[in-house]
């Protein structure tokens, strides 16, 4: 008796040490993978108030990249044996992908047959890839390891600039001192350029209030449009021309981790609602690496705006919610609600 129990032990530990082998630890903290903007940089966007919540991140991102690609896996692989098998967990991501993805699949085996909804699913997976490998190895990405701040407070206004001369604008170098560009002392309609506080010198990017800038600066009074109707304050944004990530202040006053609150998720709760630092910066991470738009943003706008799996695929938002949906793999979310599973065989 003893010794059965003591190799029914030995199995249990080394089973439990071969799936550490086989699936490593993930696990990055956020400045691993990004330049973390500190108060001692003397840049802006000071993140130092925020570090626990900002280091818990990128993790957080992987977690949900991780459960949104496995989900995917399971929709493109055929069940083996019975048809019956796992069918209540194919079933979940199944209507979640044609809620989100606009995918088909088929009733019977609960996988997706369909050439173009493959071709979809293909493309979703190799989105989801570029972020892991960004995480994966940041200096080797386009343009390297991405700033990131914790608020806009590194861009300052300089100029009014006007904007018929945006073509001539954007042709100069980045890093132009402003009082080398004549363009700069027009006196007519405005959009804004800015620059580090750093120094005087304009960047290539353009901005203007349809892109969501506010004369005081992108966090302060600017809105979007979420759900179609609502609008909300801005929360972040992404710069290419400048590789730069940048949280709004309204993105701290968010539940602070995912992992945490999954945990007391309760029934009929919104799933726009368990938007995170981490969520939101899955959605940037999906500007910086692969050019997503925001064509709409909030559940309702994901699922009723977006009519096409070409837009879908494109659109930012529509990846931060699937990825929280397969991670917070208890309820399911395809009504944008909690719902506890059905009871089906
Ligand atoms: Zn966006």
């Amino acid at each position: 008796m003893l010794i059965s129990s003591q190799w029914q032990f030995l199995l249990f530990l080394g089973s439990v040490l071969l799936g550490w082998l086989i699936h490593p630890a993930h696990g990055t903290t956020t400045d691993q993978v990004f330049d973390v903007q500190l108060a001692r940089d003397n840049n802006g966007g000071d993140c130092d108030a925020h570090l626990s919540v900002v280091n818990l991140m990128s993790s957080e991102v992987e977690a949900m990249v991780k459960a949104a690609t496995d989900a995917i896996n399971t929709l493109l692989t055929a069940p083996e044996g019975s048809a019956l098998k796992g069918r209540k967990e194919r079933l979940r991501i199944a209507m979640m992908a044609e809620k989100l993805w606009k995918i088909k699949y088929t009733k019977l085996k609960l996988t997706v047959e369909d050439k173009n909804s493959i071709k979809t699913l293909d493309a979703i997976k190799k989105n989801y890839g570029k972020i892991q490998e960004y995480i994966d190895d940041p200096n080797a990405s386009d343009g390297g390891k991405f700033r990131f701040a914790c608020d806009d407070s590194w861009a300052q206004r300089v100029e009014k600039l006007p904007t018929d001369l945006h073509f001539q604008y954007v042709q100069y170098k980045k890093g132009t001192p402003v009082k080398e560009v004549d363009i700069l002392k027009g006196d007519k309609e405005f959009d804004y350029a800015w620059y580090n506080t750093g120094g005087k010198t304009i960047e290539q990017q353009y901005m203007t209030f349809q892109n969501g800038w506010h004369p005081d600066g992108p966090c302060q009074g600017g809105t979007r449009e979420v759900n179609g109707k609502e609008y909300e304050p801005i929360q972040a944004q992404t710069q290419q021309e400048r590789i730069m990530i940048y949280f709004c202040p309204i993105v701290w006053k968010m539940k602070e981790s995912l992992a945490s609150s999954a945990k007391n998720v309760k029934k009929k709760d919104l799933l726009d609602d368990y938007r995170t630092p981490s969520s939101v910066l899955l959605h940037e991470m999906t500007h910086q690496l692969f050019r997503s738009q925001d064509t709409t943003y909030g559940w309702k706008g994901c699922v009723n705006k977006i009519t096409t799996a070409d837009d879908a695929v494109g659109n930012a938002d529509t990846y931060t919610f699937f990825g929280m949906a397969m991670y917070m793999d208890k309820w399911w979310w395809d009504s944008g609600r909690a719902q506890s599973p059905p009871f089906i065989a």
